[in-house]
């Protein structure tokens, strides 16, 4: 099959989230399955260009339509991570400092969309899938239908994925920017299009992508379920429930040759279930790295951003829980809010003098693997969390993950005590109420099986990284909507 991938992001020539990941992810596994995969991405100033390979102009003069005139743009390829991907010129809308984070984003990424277009339309490539990910490629859909549809190009579907409805790409100057890539507002400004459910006044990108996708699917079966309520879908639950017979989860996965104990070259000492007992020399390195004591406590890790979607409350109550509870507690995140990282400082500079604890604010690659194979437990406490992916490097390193059961954290940590599944089924801790006791719950039983039941413990640690949550299965996953939507 011929899949196109349309994204903002790649890792790592272009990578701000996890997004970046997943279009790497998925596209190596689709070409390890026999598919031919395109990524097609804007052409930043501001990429890694010493992460593309072989990169040259294949298109010199991409003429794409900008209000009443046409502009001139260029095409590139190279091979990002091995896959095959294609970068267009956006002129001032690319030559940027960041990738995001511009009052003009909309206009940015509304004409990369109409690039993409005019590129697959002049170039002749008739995918058989065109794949379009979050807000930034959401008017491709409707563009597809309505404008190449007309000039025969029909044979291709689109698939729509959402990573997270926090961003959906909503203005109230829909004339202007529908108007930029000549597209006319007054057919898309409908209740049944793009008009956006509760601000009527305003598009609504994602709304339009998912009225006119073939298939819409979003980062983990529970996370499908729970934006088709108000809370999750943040005013996209009533279009998603209209349109819920196309609407399907699949879980991400992780790069089993980045994320692997018995390879890592970033971890102290490599290890797998067959030689378990070797992860605590990590603990040992950890320990050493961050000037703990070394005595005999689990130690309890976070890994990650510190934004509100994190539960950052329910952070900050956790160190001192664990500590309370005779743990040691590790955290590695920064926030891009100022403030939050200074509250951070201060909790750290209270507890300068206790050797049970360590918060390192700040991104560090290397300190996050060690951190996954040395700790015993870690804690994802999300508000919500469409997939996630550090309980599953954690579960992947033999680390206990202690989550709050919502989205892609429900799907894949399963409860010793309540999934029902007993001790050989389940691999993780769970808690439902995203609060200080609902925490608790949760902590203190995998401190107290830690503490009491060591063999138990042991034994949960290496169900987890038998589970299989590598992009094997969703990449079956993936291809067989792509055949669905085919078939239709
Ligand atoms: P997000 O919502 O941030 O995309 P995910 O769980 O999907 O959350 O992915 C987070 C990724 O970023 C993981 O690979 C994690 O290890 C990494 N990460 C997050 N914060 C840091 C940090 N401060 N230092 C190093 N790696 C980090």
């Amino acid at each position: 099959m011929y899949i196109v991938m349309v994204t903002p992001e790649i890792t790592p020539a272009a990578k701000v989230g996890g997004l970046a990941d997943v279009i790497v992810g998925l596209s190596r596994e689709l070409v390890s399955m026999g598919h031919n995969v395109d990524v097609i991405c804007p052409m930043y100033s501001c990429m890694r260009y010493d992460q593309i390979e072989d990169l040259h102009e294949v298109y010199s003069e991409l003429w794409v339509p900008h209000y009443n005139e046409w502009r001139s743009e260029k095409v590139f390829q190279g091979k990002v991570s091995g896959i095959n991907t294609y970068f267009i010129t956006g002129g001032n809308y690319t030559e940027r400092e960041k990738i995001y984070g511009y009052d003009d984003d909309m206009f940015r990424f509304v004409y990369f969309n109409r690039a993409v277009m005019e590129f697959m339309y002049k170039t002749e490539k008739r995918p058989e899938i065109i794949h379009c990910h979050d807000w930034q490629t959401a008017l491709i859909p409707a563009m597809y239908y309505d404008i190449y549809g007309g000039l025969g190009w029909n044979d291709s579907r689109v698939i729509f994925t959402i990573h997270n409805t926090e961003c959906q790409g909503l203005c109230w100057y829909g004339q202007k920017l529908l108007d930029m890539v000549q597209m006319d507002v007054g057919r898309y400004h409908q209740p049944d299009k793009m008009q956006d459910d509760s601000k009527a006044n305003c598009i609504n990108l994602m709304r339009g992508a998912i009225v006119y996708s073939n298939f819409v699917t979003t980062v983990s079966p529970t996370y499908a379920g729970e934006i088709k309520n108000a809370d999750s879908g943040r005013g996209l639950q009533h279009v998603l429930n209209s349109h819920s017979a196309k609407l399907g989860g699949v879980i991400n996965g992780i790069d089993y040759d980045v994320w692997d104990p018995a390879t890592d070259k970033k971890i102290c000492h490599n290890y797998s279930t067959e030689n378990f007992v070797d992860k605590y020399k990590n603990k040992y390195g950890l320990r050493e790295w961050l000037q703990l004591d070394d005595v005999w406590k689990p130690i309890v890790s976070v890994v990650t951003r510190l934004t509100q979607q994190k539960g950052l409350d329910l952070i900050k109550h956790a160190i001192y829980s664990t500590l309370r509870m005779g743990g040691q507690f590790v955290l590695l995140g920064e926030s891009p809010d100022p403030a939050v990282n200074a509250d951070f400082w201060r909790i750290k500079n209270e507890l300068a003098d206790c050797r049970d604890v360590h918060l390192w604010i700040g991104y560090h690659e290397d300190l996050a693997h060690l951190i996954y194979a040395g700790s015993d437990m870690f804690l994802v406490p999300s508000i919500f969390e469409p997939c996630g992916l550090t309980q599953l490097i954690a579960l992947r390193y033999g680390t206990v993950p202690v989550v709050r059961e919502t989205g892609g954290l429900a799907d894949t940590v399963l409860d010793v005590d309540n999934s029902g599944l007993g001790l050989a089924g389940s691999n993780g801790y769970s808690f439902k109420d995203a609060n200080p006791a609902g925490l608790d719950y949760a902590l203190g039983r995998a401190i107290d099986c830690w503490t009491s039941y060591p063999e138990t413990f042991n034994k949960l640690a290496q169900n987890g990284m038998k589970f299989d949550y590598s992009w094997k299965n969703p990449g079956i996953d993936y291809e067989n909507i792509y055949n669905y939507v085919k078939a239709k």
